[in-house]
């Protein structure tokens, strides 16, 4: 069994309310992919240390529509 993220995989999608401006927040993708601009050499195991989440979490970059701000939300892996 393989414990993915679901929002990586396209499984699921999900909609952050911003604590700001209550606009809607939507996904940019995983912290990771920004994480390997500054460390190419390090493999995603390493990684995932790095951003400082816990195995069993994806944390995803959520960005407001309406006012911009964004915010880290460690999002659930889930077995498949
Ligand atoms: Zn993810
Ligand atoms: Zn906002």
């Amino acid at each position: 069994m393989d414990m993915v993220c679901p929002l990586c995989n396209g499984i699921k999608e999900e909609i952050e309310e911003c604590s700001y401006c209550g606009g809607k927040m939507v996904d940019e993708g995983a912290i990771v992919n920004y994480l390997d601009d500054y460390s190419p050499y390090l493999s995603n195991d390493i990684t995932q240390k790095v951003d400082g989440a816990p195995y069993d979490k994806c944390v995803h970059l959520f960005k407001c529509e309406k006012c911009g701000k964004d915010r880290r939300v460690e999002v659930q892996r889930v077995n498949i």
